[in-house]
């Protein structure tokens, strides 16, 4: 049994996000930050994903704004970031995003929104089959095996770097282990 449940991530519910998906919204700064060279983007989210996501940005974006939206601030220190904790009321733009407008009535320009709330687990379900997972994630062995003898795991689901080229290696391997498993070699 291969498990490849990937990594659910949390869309919070403010006005506008769904609406500018692929039009600024991304969730993603590894594979979309590139697009913002040179500009302006925001940072939504208060934990240790943001802090990652802001630390990709960094040397791609003029300047970072991290949004907590009323959350406690992370510990951040970098000359073109900023951070700020006013609850946002909604994400706002003509044809992509272009600003963000906060609950007290203020505004904030940005070309950009990467999402970074915390992850919402997929593996649940994998824990109930007694398999050992660590902040979430799938614990698998150098040949994608999990505790479980014949359980495997690849992809998102066992952390890492969330991206395809990842996923696929460690669905092959797995993939190919259980065929030598199966020749008995
Ligand atoms: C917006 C966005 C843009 C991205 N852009 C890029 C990019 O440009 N380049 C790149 O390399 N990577 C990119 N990524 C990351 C890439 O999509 C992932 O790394 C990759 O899809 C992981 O593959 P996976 O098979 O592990 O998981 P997924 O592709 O997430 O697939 C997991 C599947 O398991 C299903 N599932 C979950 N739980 C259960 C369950 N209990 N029972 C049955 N099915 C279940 C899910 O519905 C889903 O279909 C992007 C991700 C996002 C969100």
């Amino acid at each position: 049994m291969i498990l490849a449940t990937g990594n659910k991530k949390n869309k919070p519910k403010i006005k506008g996000i769904e609406k500018f998906e692929g039009k600024g919204i991304s969730y993603c700064a590894i594979c979309d930050g590139f697009f913002y060279r040179n500009r302006s983007v925001s940072v939504l989210g208060s934990g240790n994903y943001a802090v990652a996501e802001t630390n990709e940005l960094i040397n791609i974006a003029d300047n970072i704004t991290i949004l907590t939206n009323g959350e406690k601030a992370p510990e951040f220190r970098a000359d073109n970031v900023k951070i700020d904790t006013k609850e946002i009321e909604e994400i706002d733009g003509e044809s992509k995003v272009e600003k963000i407008k906060f609950k007290d009535g203020s505004t904030i320009k940005t070309d950009g929104l990467f999402i970074a709330q915390g992850v919402a687990g997929s593996t649940e379900f994998a824990k109930k089959l007694g398999i050992v997972t660590n902040k979430d994630k799938i614990v698998v062995n150098e040949n994608m095996e999990t505790n479980i003898k014949g359980i495997y795991a690849c992809g998102d689901c066992t952390g890492g770097l969330l991206q395809v080229s990842k996923a696929v290696y460690e669905g092959a391997k797995a993939g190919l282990e259980i065929i030598k498993r199966q020749r008995g070699i």
